[in-house]
């Protein structure tokens, strides 16, 4: 018999979020995966799926499902919000004392869960799954991710553990603390980072999807760095500042070097070509200099149009959050 139950105190709650979009061929398998995992460890626990503006049979299949567990949410975005704000969906309306991150794709295998667990109840806040290796992607993505995760260490302020994606466990208040950063652009991996408290690592090997297609690109996985690098940094501008003082330093010095020539030998009107060629180069270095305040121009706009995260279509609760909200009921 373990600590809690000599003190008769309940189980810690687990919930468990998943982000579904399109996901109607790997639903089943990964439910029954997970669940059984769940139903060996000493927690009570719920699953809380997102569906996340499907255009196939997954709301049904999550409602097959929920209709025969009583351990499982759902909830029902509107549209199509993305991964980012469809897991903060899922996050706002997990009840658990701790809380695990995961894609349905089972890619990231369920089996790893009391790992996590076991590193929470070790008094861990973020409990990252880290990736050994990821077999079914090519090379030339595990090439880009690579990078990326480098890049993005390199100038965000805050430091981004490598190879780890949204596969992890949260504590309460590290939830809460999640909870309180509402910006519309998401970049998870370094909100998670810019919570704080104690981290660890726990290593694994990432599975190839398991049926149905990865919704990503490269043209989304392009914009997700830009993401990343936007939220987190301001490097962009201070490179194009210095840029810019370099360029009109140089130009200064040539200046000075052209009026010099000109009191020396005369002026003989060359330099035509030259004369494009710096035109081209500066109108080129504007017109980069400008796309880049644009980008961060046009991420202040969507932020201060304040809009909510998400809409909510509708919202099946799980059994143990039906609970928990009686429970504070009955304290209050
Ligand atoms: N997903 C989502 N909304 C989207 C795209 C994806 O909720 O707009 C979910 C998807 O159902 C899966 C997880 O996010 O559970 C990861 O998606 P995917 O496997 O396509 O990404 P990858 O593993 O290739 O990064
Ligand atoms: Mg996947």
């Amino acid at each position: 018999m373990n600590d809690r139950a000599r003190r008769s105190e309940p189980l810690p709650l687990l919930s468990v979020v998943v982000p579904i979009h399109n996901e109607e061929a790997c639903i089943s398998a990964f439910h029954q995966r997970t669940k059984t995992i769940l139903d060996g460890m000493p927690v009570r626990y719920e699953i809380v799926y997102v569906n996340d503006g499907s255009r196939d049979r997954s709301m049904e299949r999550l409602q097959a499902i929920r209709a025969e567990s009583q351990n499982v949410a759902v909830i029902d975005l509107s549209r199509n919000f993305g991964k980012e704000i469809a897991l903060s969906a899922g996050l706002d309306h997990a009840a658990g004392d701790a809380v695990v991150i995961i894609d349905a794709d089972l890619q990231d295998p369920p089996e790893l869960i009391p790992d996590l667990f076991a590193r929470w109840q070790d008094g861990f806040d973020n409990v990252y799954a880290q990736r050994l290796s990821r077999s079914g992607e090519t090379a030339m993505k595990r090439a880009t991710a690579h990078a990326f995760y480098r890049i993005i260490n390199r100038i965000s302020e805050q430091s981004i553990p490598l190879d780890t994606g949204d596969y992890r466990l949260l504590s309460r208040r590290a939830l809460t603390a999640l909870q309180t950063l509402r910006e519309r652009h998401r970049f998870m991996k370094g909100l998670y980072a810019w919570v704080g408290f104690d981290g660890v690592a726990v290593p694994y090997h990432r599975e190839p999807r398991i049926a149905g297609r990865s919704t990503w690109n490269y043209w989304k996985l392009w914009n997700l760095s830009l993401e990343g690098i936007t939220s987190f940094s301001t490097l962009p501008l201070r490179i194009v500042s210095y840029i810019g003082f370099i360029v009109s330093l140089l130009a200064l010095f040539y200046g000075f070097y052209i009026v010099v020539r000109t009191i020396a030998y005369g002026n003989p009107v060359a330099g035509y070509p030259s004369l494009l060629a710096f035109i081209l180069f500066l109108g080129g270095v504007q017109l980069l200099s400008l796309g880049i305040i644009g980008e961060y121009l046009g991420r202040i706009f969507n932020e201060t149009k304040g809009r909510p995260l998400y809409i909510v279509a509708s919202h099946l609760p799980s059994r143990q959050d039906r609970d928990a909200r009686v429970g504070d009921m009955e304290r209050v």
